[in-house]
């Protein structure tokens, strides 16, 4: 019998990754298997079978959870059809009418959303703060807060929050702190190490990797917890798919290696970005000074500061579509971390839903590009991006006209 790598002390991460849903027993497959059955056989009356029906549990999908919740030494994960799904359940398991939550003011839109929109109708206060600025968190929590909830790098901005002076406001009053750790990935970022009470993670980015499965998942050292947000989707719905899980899962294997090469592609150009005149700022961690490159030091594994950067173009809205039209690689949508470089607008993408002044407010100008970083070579991106940049530099094709408004997903 092959023993079961994550009982080692200190397992390497590609290790967990790499072996993540192997069988250990004589005869087991070496990859997961795909069990699309929806129930289970039971033995008799009364059988306590481990799995029954698989919007509560299923097979392949506990193989994930397993595999999720070792890279971040804590008990198996429960995973989610969507990101925003597992933070619905979070919300759900941990809130009630009258409870006040404190959120980062550049968390993901979806967040933004669902607290400002949902929740707060059904009697649940948010306060947003700019939680990468120190103090701000601390200054908002209260004694009602049950939730503290930040994203670090932020998005689209890559600003870092101090996440442990962050657990530490929320312990003071007895609130919990969750961090959305989708774009550094456990692998990357140990959120749970750092003080956080939940790690958030949407799987459907650099987890899967290949654009090919939504997907959430929430970890935590608390069983109570646990225990709680699994009730919680047992009673709602919303279990990630066997063929999810699955697709997931192969994802997995090879998260450490792309997010090593993304990463290290990512500040590189970063540095290339950095130089170019028709840029009016360039933002990732690996360009940070002072208290953010500290905490980025601190946080971030290997020293990798992800593989996410943005650029603003000093042209605004008339320049982002000369750019964004004569990139011939990079490809427009609305995601990140998958194994090709992809480009989002996100002031008519993902930010499309807030006013002009709220998106200003946000710091969402019109120039705005955030760029996921693939595992093609430096030298195409960079020739790519670089080209478009001189389309922009020589105001070809740039004039004045409308802001193009798309709804934001
Ligand atoms: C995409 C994303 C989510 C939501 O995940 P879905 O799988 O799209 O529901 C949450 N947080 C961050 C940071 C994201 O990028």
């Amino acid at each position: 019998m092959k023993r079961d790598l994550s009982t080692r002390s200190n397992p390497d991460p590609s290790v967990l990754c790499a072996h993540a849903g192997i069988g250990l027993a004589d005869g087991d497959p070496l990859v997961t298997p795909l069990v699309q059955s929806t129930t289970f056989c039971r033995d008799g009356v009364g059988s306590q079978a481990v799995h029954q029906y698989s919007r509560v549990s299923n097979p392949t999908v506990a193989q994930l959870e397993k595999a999720l919740g070792d890279l971040e030494g804590a008990p198996p994960a429960v995973t989610f059809n969507t990101g925003l799904g597992a933070e619905t359940a979070l919300f759900l398991a941990v809130l009630k009418a009258g409870d006040h939550v404190v959120c980062g003011r550049s968390v993901y839109g979806g967040t933004t959303r669902l607290l400002q929109d949902v929740l707060s109708p059904l009697g649940v206060e948010t306060t947003f703060v700019d939680s990468s600025v120190p103090g701000e968190v601390e200054r908002a929590v209260r004694e009602t807060t049950r939730l503290v909830v930040v994203e670090s790098p932020s998005n689209p901005r890559l600003e870092l929050t101090d996440i442990g002076a962050c657990a530490e406001a929320a312990h003071r009053v007895g609130a919990l702190l969750a961090v959305d750790n989708t774009f550094q990935t456990p692998v990357l970022q140990r959120p749970l190490d750092l003080g956080a009470d939940i790690t958030v993670t949407s799987t459907t980015k650099f987890v899967d990797g290949h654009s090919v499965a939504t997907g959430g998942s929430i970890v935590s050292r608390d069983a109570a917890l646990i225990e709680r947000v699994r009730f919680i989707r047992k009673s709602t719905g919303g279990i990630q798919s066997p063929f999810g899980a699955w697709l997931t899962l192969l994802g997995l294997k090879t998260l450490p290696l792309r997010l090593a090469r993304q990463s290290e592609t990512c500040a590189r150009l970063a540095a290339f970005l950095d130089e170019r005149p028709e840029l009016s700022r360039v933002f990732h961690p690996s360009l940070a000074t002072g208290e953010q490159r500290v905490l980025a030091e601190r946080q971030h594994l290997d020293g990798r500061d992800g593989a996410v950067v943005t650029i603003e173009l000093a042209g605004g809205l008339p320049a982002a579509r000369v750019f964004l039209e004569s990139l011939e690689l990079c490809r427009l949508v609305e995601h990140i971390g998958s194994v090709e470089t992809l480009v989002t607008h996100p002031a008519t993408m993902t930010h499309a839903d807030l006013t002009p002044e709220q998106r200003a407010a946000a710091g969402i100008p019109e120039g705005l590009i955030r760029i996921s970083v693939g595992l093609e070579d430096l030298g195409s991106i960079a020739d790519d991006i670089g080209r478009a940049l001189e389309a922009v530099g020589t105001g070809e094709g740039i004039e004045a006209e409308g802001s193009p408004c798309l709804a934001g997903a």
